[in-house]
């Protein structure tokens, strides 16, 4: 390697930038605000130390050398090993231990850390520095050959598996064998120094063999190789799934921490642990966490041995114990939040290795924010701000239903590590999980203990278990983080990987792949078959109303909802609703005895239509004709009077609050029967002796109504000009239901919106039409005068463009993001989403699916139709009540345009209060 051959001290080989900030002895060169060049760790590190907590002396690299690590095919930049070396050496100046010094050995680790935790997902190597030499200094400098040996077989075998590519399986095995001769239950650290010295050999003999390359012996040939290996871990699988799935840029890049190795694997004084400063399932303001005693970092997060509780900590290292829980508190106090913290002790001394933002439970999200608003650590926006839109649909999610758990059989219990109800059916391999997903099935992963490879089929499980590990395995802290319920350490469960089978050794009860079961994640139990489960109420989340509560006090927007029933629009009201932004009166037309009425009419609508049209002319009409036009009405008039009834109770449910309804808007076909069937149905009956009369004009009326694109064919607005009928029963129905509700002591809002409007001269002539029916409504009601009012949607792409002509005609708009969408791409939304789309966005052809998330063309149109509208009538109600309504990132989006109000399905609504209030607190941030 040529790059170890540049003097330490040959300044003419700094990099151009810079690219390493050091810490130690009470200094640091970064800071907590650093995060993006340093990662969550290095800017941890420089902070902690800043503030005077013990520390071990290091170096961070930033992400920025990472980046151009890969723009420089995978190679250093230059002068960056020559800056490595010389920090190096003030690490050694700081430790007062020299690396590869034989006498005096100074050992780092080498680790990866992001500006998002992203928990195992890339490498980390410790004990980087020993060879065969620097171990026997090791060995010399700390009396104890035991922990020298285990400590350089732990290196080759960490080092052998991240930077050199051996497969983990390779040394498991070894290490396995070894154990298994010492005794059945023995562990690791019964392994005395002949079996590590029999390991170092079996391991360096397995790196030849499957490498074909020596161990590297030489220190600065490992760091070297460490540093590129942590840089190369940011484009590993794991890591992209996992920045995929969290929504993770890949060109952030990760930092590598150089940091001198404590050792918590020195004996009884010495330990190691993680553990948060508050509970991170419940928010309790207690110390959380596990610690094992005579053991390494990774032993602890790996699940390799099951660790203790860290308040039993307090017992065996009361002065340790005593001075991290202060150190904790002082750090909640600094960071004004959770921290999750990594210390390892080593004889005796204390040392902090990271802090960071603890992942948590929704539940734990809340309380944790209420909590330090009421205590004065944070304000109100800030805990509003804190909470995850995913925090809140996790608090509504499902349960069991208690007596289906009583009468459960139960399989296995473990520890509660992630909460929620999840019911599937077992797999016992992460890509099984993502086989059976792919086929449509929900399944739980089942796995001994999980590690970052099993990422892909953790994210698409509904839930998991796992036989080993603790609250803080890799299996608890992933699940909690993307919100599925989790099972971890049930120490009964026998795993058999082979067989895809388990059981459990006290129950008995055994399963296999396929079998489906019910994973309690909040009580972590484990049950035989497919329980039912029971909504989360909301009524019982009293933190989370609060913070929503105070969402409401900063939020501009309002957030209506999408609801087309009574119980729907309770249910919203419940969720805090402030009105009804879209009913879809199509159920009206289809529901039990209309459909029949409705089909009937729809067979003679255009004979009617035209006859009425004739009378209007003043033409004389066939007695033929006259019938027609009475049936027509006859029917309508029954549908008129069902419809009062059905907006009667919508208008008592959001009593005082507005309701915007909007008139019919599908094509008529859609209430007719499928074109084939009917056809089918015909041609049989006719080969079987004779189809009826009102079959065959039923096929002719819907061979009639046939259209290459209904989307864009006689639907909206449309029908209603060429049918009138239709939306004037349906004002007549508003209005008098209005009036009914009045006289009955309430206080009906009603808004009428005619949809699919992209001339202004649509909305002008179905308003007058429309109006005519109001007013009339409104004479014969004997003074009693409701409040309604006139508006369209903005779901055309010429109806954005001519905003300010179509604002005329109109009281208010709501942008139909679903056909705006549509219609901006040439998309189909019915064929889209199940075909090309995913595939679109799999390959970032597109970024997201715009059918989720408000694409930002279809911004700028509604943003050039809000402009539009506003100059024509400055005061206009602007909407939107398209899917994105209730999705965060799109009412992000909303508040930048300026809307007044979203409109949401009920269920999302609470969301969608936590992301306007949220949008607000982001525009602040922006206009600073
Ligand atoms: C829309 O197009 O966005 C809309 C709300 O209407 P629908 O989904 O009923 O077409
Ligand atoms: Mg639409």
């Amino acid at each position: 390697m040529t790059q170890t051959a540049q003097s330490p001290t040959d300044r003419s080989h700094r990099a151009a930038k810079r690219y390493i900030y050091a810490w130690g002895g009470g200094r640091a060169e970064g800071d907590a605000t650093m995060r993006d060049l340093l990662g969550g760790k290095g800017a941890g590190l420089a902070e902690m130390t800043i503030a005077g907590l013990p520390t071990p002396p290091g170096f961070t690299i930033t992400t920025e050398a990472c980046n151009d690590f890969f723009a420089n095919g995978e190679r250093l930049p230059d002068g960056l090993w020559g800056d490595v070396q010389e920090a190096m050496r003030e690490v050694e100046r700081q430790s007062g231990k020299g690396f590869g010094d034989a006498s005096n050995p100074l050992l780092v680790s080498v680790r990866s850390g992001a500006k998002f935790s992203m928990p195992g997902m890339m490498d980390t190597v410790l004990n980087l520095g020993l060879n065969e030499q620097t171990l026997e200094g090791l060995i010399a400098l700390t009396g104890n050959e035991r922990f020298g040996w285990d400590a350089y077989r732990r290196f080759i075998q960490m080092f052998g598996r991240i930077v050199m590519d051996v497969k983990a399986e390779r040394f498991d095995d070894l290490l396995e064998h070894r154990k298994a001769a010492i005794g059945v239950a023995a562990q690791d650290t019964d392994l005395v120094v002949d079996d590590l010295k029999a390991l170092v050999t079996d391991f360096k003999r397995v790196v030849r063999e499957d490498t074909g390359r020596d161990f590297p012996t030489d220190p600065n040939d490992q760091l070297d190789l460490a540093i590129k290996a942590v840089f190369a871990s940011w484009f590993g699988q794991r890591a992209r799934d996992y920045r995929k799935f969290n929504k993770i840029p890949d060109d952030l890049g990760t930092a590598v921490n150089v940091v001198t190795m404590v050792f918590g694997n020195m004996g009884d004084d010495s330990g190691t642990g993680v553990a948060f400063t508050r509970d991170p399932n419940t928010g309790a303001d207690v110390l959380f966490g596990e610690y094992l005693t005579n053991a390494q970092g990774e032993d602890v997060v790996a699940g390799i041995r099951t660790p203790q509780k860290i308040s039993e900590m307090e017992r065996a290292l009361p002065d340790a114990y005593a001075e991290f829980q202060r150190i904790g508190k002082q750090l909640e106090r600094h960071y004004r939040d959770v921290q999750d913290l990594e210390f390892t002790i080593e004889k005796g001394r204390l040392y902090m290795l990271q802090t960071r933002s603890a992942k948590r439970t929704a539940a734990a999200a809340v309380k944790i924010a209420v909590d330090m608003v009421a205590d004065g650590t944070i304000s109100k926006e800030e805990a509003v701000a804190r909470i995850e839109p995913a925090h809140v649909e996790q608090l509504l999610r499902a349960t069991f239903d208690p007596q289906a758990l009583r009468d459960a059989k139960k399989i296995v219990n473990g520890l509660n590590a992630s909460p929620g109800a999840a019911v599937g059916r077992a797999v016992f391999d992460a890509d099984d999980a993502v086989d059976w997903v792919g086929r449509g099935e929900k399944v739980i992963l089942v796995r001994i203990e999980t590690s970052p490879d099993d990422f892909h089929g953790m994210a698409v499980a509904q839930g998991i278990i796992t036989a080993r590990g603790g609250a803080t395995s890799h299996a608890a802290v992933v699940a909690r983080q993307i919100g599925k319920p989790c099972v971890a350490g049930s120490s009964d469960l026998i795993v058999d990987y082979g067989g895809k089978q388990a059981h459990c050794n006290v129950t008995g009860t055994e399963f296999k792949q396929g079998d489906w079961v019910s994973l309690d994640g909040s009580t972590g139990a484990l049950y035989v078959g497919a329980l039912p489960t029971v909504e989360a109420r909301f009524e019982d989340e009293p933190d989370l109303q609060t913070i929503l509560g105070w969402a409401d006090e900063i939020r501009r927007m309002g957030v209506w909802t999408n609801a087309d029933k009574p119980e729907e629009a309770a249910q919203a009201r419940s969720y805090g609703a402030q009105g009804i932004g879209l009913c879809r009166t199509e159920h009206m037309f289809r529901e039990g005895e209309r459909l029949e009425i409705v089909r009937g009419a729809i067979l003679i609508a255009n004979q009617a239509t035209r006859a009425k049209a004739k009378a209007a002319a003043g033409e004389s009409l066939s007695a033929d004709e006259q019938k027609t036009i009475a049936t027509f009405d006859d029917a309508m008039a029954k549908l008129e009077q069902l419809q009062q009834g059905d907006f009667e109770g919508i208008f008592t449910a959001m009593d005082g609050l507005p309701v915007v309804v909007r008139l019919i808007d599908p094509p008529l076909h859609e209430f007719l029967p499928n074109l084939e069937e009917q056809l089918v149905k015909v041609t049989r009956a006719e080969d079987a002796g004779g189809a009826s009369e009102e079959d065959k004009e039923l096929l002719a009326t819907i061979q009639s109504m046939h259209e290459q694109n209904p989307m864009l064919g006689l639907r909206g607005c449309r029908l209603g000009l060429m049918i009138p009928d239709f939306v004037k029963i349906q004002t007549r129905a508003i209005l008098n239901a209005q009036i009914a509700v009045k006289r009955a002591g309430g206080n009906p809002i009603a808004k009428i919106m005619i949809p699919l409007v992209g001339h202004v001269n649509e909305l002008a002539a179905t308003r007058a039409l429309l109006e005519g029916e109001a007013k009339s409504v409104q004479e014969r009601a004997g003074g009693v005068h409701v409040d309604y009012k006139f508006g369209t949607m903005i779901e055309v792409p010429r109806g954005a463009l001519t905003a300010d002509e179509i604002a005329r005609e109109a009281d208010f708009f709501s942008f139909g993001t679903n056909d705006l969408t549509q219609m901006t791409f040439g998309y189909s939304r019915d064929d889209a989403e199940g075909g090309f789309l995913l595939k679109y966005v799999e390959e970032k052809i597109l970024p997201v699916n715009p059918f989720q998330t408000l694409d930002d063309a279809v911004a700028g149109l509604m943003k050039t139709a809000v402009d539009k509208g506003r100059t024509t009538k400055p005061d206009i109600e602007l909407g939107i009540c398209g899917e994105h309504g209730g999705d965060p990132e799109s009412i992000h989006k909303c508040e930048r345009i300026g809307l007044d109000y979203v409109s949401c399905s009920p269920f999302r609504v609470p969301v969608a209060r936590l992301a306007a209030a949220q949008a607000v607190l982001a525009g602040g941030e922006r206009d600073k």
